[in-house]
């Protein structure tokens, strides 16, 4: 690649060259872009990350695994799929990001997702490299057994490139608590070894108290600090939320235990407007819907007899605050538009990268508390980090340690964010985040020297 002089003009010129390098890629082409804004002029003013050509040296993956999967569905036909592992920087710790099941990805978005993953590792503070994986497997409509024997053959293959110091994945969309499960149990079976491989196990084998709830619960608490900076709180406020997953569930818990009031929920099918508010025990009816049940988010709307929004986004509605929760690019510039014409005044996004990059410049523009996910929903892998703690300890923290832990490690992020994205009138919560999580793992890259 021709050396640039990092200037903010050259960044046309630099993802051009990645465009041509990693063609067709545009999730992964949309997230370089967005730290490559924060993080050039850093770069313009630092010699040694110039010499040492930090940033091209961070777009490229330190490693790449494509497999395949076969495995037999109830029928007895034998079923392709592809299995993907993308590694793409240990410079402060083991690799370490989760696993998404889903008929929609390829491997430009295992890129685009362990590039988020290495600056969101960086901000919890904890020794954690990015990656990320996953395979084009649809869980959906699929029998335990189908999804056991998938897992399994799986892990016949991604058991050679992790190890508790190597790599440690986790789940995503698709590998909930059952994925995990089966997961877990073929390594240690290859293995013959019990190690906290895997972060998200269930409490029995080895997994830690809080980590289901903590993306979600980590989401609010980042939310609640952007408020409290501005001298305001939680209570009494409208949220909208998209997703009817683990983050979404855990983010309208910890909401409605703040004395916020959660009016939507969302799936691939479209969303449900309650105008009472999700309370308590609808949440639990979401919870069994969705995670023993697992069927549809319209069924609630059925159930309660509220509105349901056929292949729709829930971001018209007005509200106070927006959880995006659900997947990427699910909020767009007009999305943006009806939320600040709507009085939102805090975005927190729960999800990866569910705001597209006119969506970001809006919210910008308009100094509306916007919270990216690589901050936001960093709650996920910090409490993943605790287990692996716990894991190498052989002992458990205690549910409330590991909550003010959580809590802790979302104020951190919060004033790392301050540090380099206060401005006069406003934090920009991007920047901020972006040039943290950045200057931790480039340091450590000046420090090794070239290899
Ligand atoms: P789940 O699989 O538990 O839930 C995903 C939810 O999003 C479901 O309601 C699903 O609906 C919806 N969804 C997924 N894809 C689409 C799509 N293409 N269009 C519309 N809706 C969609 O996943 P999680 O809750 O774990 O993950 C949600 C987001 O949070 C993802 O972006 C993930 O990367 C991110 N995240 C997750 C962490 C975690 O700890 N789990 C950590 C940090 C980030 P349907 O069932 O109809 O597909």
């Amino acid at each position: 690649m021709t050396t640039l002089t990092y200037k903010q003009t050259d960044i046309d010129v630099f993802m051009n060259q990645l465009k041509e390098r990693h063609p067709g890629e545009n999730e992964f082409h949309q997230a370089v872009h967005e730290v490559a804004e924060s993080v050039f002029p850093i770069i313009e003013q630092n010699p040694a990350y110039q010499k040492a050509n930090i940033f091209e040296r961070l777009v490229e993956p330190d490693r790449i695994v494509i497999f395949r999967v076969t495995w037999e569905d109830d029928q007895g036909n034998v079923q392709v799929n592809r299995g993907y592992r993308v590694q793409f920087n240990n410079a402060i710790g083991p690799y370490k990001g989760g696993l998404r099941f889903h008929p929609s990805v390829s491997l430009g978005t295992f890129k685009f997702l362990g590039f988020e993953q290495i600056f969101k590792n960086s901000l919890t503070t904890l020794p954690m490299g990015g990656a990320k994986g996953g395979s084009d497997f649809d869980p959906k409509g699929k029998s335990d057994a189908e999804v056991m024997r998938f897992c399994q053959s799986f892990m016949l293959e991604l058991f050679r490139h992790i190890g508790y110091n190597i790599d440690i994945p986790a789940g995503d969309i698709g590998v909930g608590a059952r994925e995990i499960s089966y997961l877990f149990g073929m390594y240690k079976k290859i293995q013959n070894n019990f190690t906290g491989t895997i972060t998200g196990k269930a409490l029995g084998m080895g997994g830690s108290l809080i980590r289901t709830e903590a993306t979600g619960y980590g989401c609010v608490y980042f939310a609640q600090e952007m408020l409290n900076h501005i001298n305001d709180s939680i209570q009494g406020k409208t949220c909208v939320v998209s997703g009817s997953g683990n983050v979404a569930q855990y983010t309208c818990e910890k909401l409605i235990e703040l004395g916020g009031k959660v009016v939507t929920f969302s799936d691939s099918g479209g969303y449900i407007y309650d105008q009472n508010g999700i309370t308590k025990e609808k949440l639990e009816f979401i919870k069994d819907l969705k995670n023993v049940r697992r069927g549809r988010i319209k069924e609630y709307a059925e159930k309660y007899g509220v509105e349901f929004f056929e292949n729709e986004r829930p971001w018209s509605q007005a509200c106070d605050l927006a959880f995006p929760c659900a997947t990427q690019n699910e909020l767009n510039e007009s999305d943006a538009k009806n939320l600040i014409s709507n009085g939102c005044k805090v975005i927190s996004e729960g999800a990866n990268m569910p705001c597209d990059p006119d969506a970001i410049r809006l919210f910008r523009e308009n100094k509306v508390l916007f919270g990216l996910g690589k901050a936001a929903n960093a709650g996920g892998v910090a409490v993943s980090g605790l287990e692996m703690s716990q894991n190498r300890m052989g002992y458990s923290w205690t549910r409330e340690d590991l909550d003010n832990r959580l809590k802790t490690i979302m104020k951190d992020i919060h004033a790392q964010c301050l540090e380099y994205g206060q401005e006069s009138d406003f934090v920009d919560y991007v920047k901020g985040a972006n040039i943290a999580g950045f200057k931790k793992v480039a340091d450590a890259l000046v420090a090794y020297g070239v290899h």
